[in-house]
């Protein structure tokens, strides 16, 4: 299993991401999530990473391109993986075409997540992450039990420094300009499967599985 999840900030990529690792036991690989831990480990590429996360705009090809080399060569990778939020621009889709080509492999499917742009900012606006598991929850649509901890594994609750008004219209911006045309790269490669991203989490997932299986 060789996938890409595509998507607008705020589609659920990384919830449905975390379900597919949990049910078919592959690596779900974000860089943004990896670009987060060196930001909290106060490595160079998280200074390098940070102001331009925090002002919505996208880390450069080069760095998230040698990120994602080196993470798919691992060991967990030789199954198959989960990529959620790579590629993002069309030169990261094409290096990281080549880069599998080299390797003999290849992207068995690519899902893209369909949500209104009203529901991405009702999402995003109103959502908290688990510094522990990093698991997700909403304001009002997936409230925690008890307020800033999280129900599975008891650590602290954060609300994201890009998860702003001002700085979502921009990701949202930047996704239309630089990553929409993905999907017509991924269509000529007969790879592509769209979702209607609205509706319960649970449904969604079926819908992926049956796209996956
Ligand atoms: P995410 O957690 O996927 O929403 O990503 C958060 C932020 O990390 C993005 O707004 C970008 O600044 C940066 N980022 C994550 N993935 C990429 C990528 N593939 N290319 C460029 N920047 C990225």
């Amino acid at each position: 299993m060789r996938l890409i999840l595509l998507g607008p900030p705020g589609a659920g990529k990384g919830t449905q991401a975390k379900m597919l690792n949990k049910k078919f036991d592959r690596p779900q690989i974000s860089t943004g999530n990896i670009l987060r831990k060196s930001i909290q480990e106060g490595t160079e590429l998280g200074c390098q990473a940070k102001v331009l996360m925090n002002e919505g705009k996208l880390v450069q090809d080069e760095i998230v391109i040698s990120l994602i080399r080196e993470r798919i060569v691992e060991e967990d990778c030789r199954g198959g993986f989960i990529l959620d939020g790579f590629p993002r621009t069309i030169n990261q889709a094409e290096k990281l075409t080549e880069t599998l080509n080299n390797m003999n492999l290849s992207i068995d499917t690519v899902i893209d997540f369909e949500v209104s742009t009203e529901e991405l900012l009702h999402r995003l606006t109103g959502r908290s992450t688990c510094s522990g598991c990093g698991a997700m929850f909403h304001i009002a649509s997936c409230p925690p039990l008890k307020e800033g901890i999280c129900d599975s594994c008891g650590e602290a609750l954060y609300q994201r420094e890009d998860d702003n008004k001002e700085t979502i219209k921009k990701r949202l911006e930047v996704y239309e300009n630089e990553t929409t045309p993905l999907r017509e790269y991924y269509k000529k490669q007969g790879n592509l499967k769209i979702i209607q991203g609205s509706g319960s989490v649970e449904e969604i997932f079926s819908k992926v599985c049956l796209m996956v299986s």
